[in-house]
C-alpha cells in the first residue's frame, strides 16, 4: 500500500476512510493492531492523520525486512514457504524477465518464480 497523503489534523472514520479508500472494516482492523484513535463523548471515532501514515509505515517496516529469495527457489502458495525448485521449466519471457515454474517437493503444487536478468 502506498503511503497515504494525510493531513496533521483529526479524521472521522467516514472521511479517513474515503481518504484512503478503504472500508472502515480495515481501518477497525488496524485500530484492534495499534492504530492509536480517539473516541468522542459522542462515540464518534476520530483518528489523526499522521498517526495512521506513522502506524502504517512502522507496521510496512516490520512486515516487509526485504530479504531476497534464495536463487532456485519460489514460493509455495499452499505450504506458504519457499521451496526448493527442481528442474524448473522456463514458461514465458519477455525481454530480460523470465518466468519459471516447476512443482513443490513437498505437496505438488506449481510454484512460479519470476527472474529478472
Ligand atoms: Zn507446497
Amino acid at each position: 500500500m502506498r503511503a497515504p497523503y494525510l493531513l496533521s489534523l483529526r479524521y472521522p472514520l467516514p472521511d479517513l476512510c474515503s481518504e484512503l479508500g478503504v472500508d472502515a472494516t480495515t481501518i477497525h482492523v488496524w485500530m484492534r493492531n495499534g492504530l492509536p484513535y480517539e473516541r468522542d463523548a459522542r462515540k464518534h471515532i476520530h483518528v489523526h492523520g499522521r498517526a495512521v501514515s506513522n502506524w502504517i509505515e512502522s507496521v510496512r517496516c516490520k512486515s516487509s525486512p526485504k530479504k531476497p529469495m534464495p536463487a532456485g527457489q519460489a514460493f509455495c502458495l499452499r505450504c506458504r514457504q519457499s521451496r526448493e525448485m527442481s528442474a524448473p521449466t522456463q514458461i514465458y519471457q519477455s525481454g530480460k524477465l523470465r518466468l519459471l515454474q516447476s512443482n513443490c517437493p513437498v505437496c505438488g503444487t506449481k510454484i512460479n518464480r519470476s527472474v529478472v536478468e
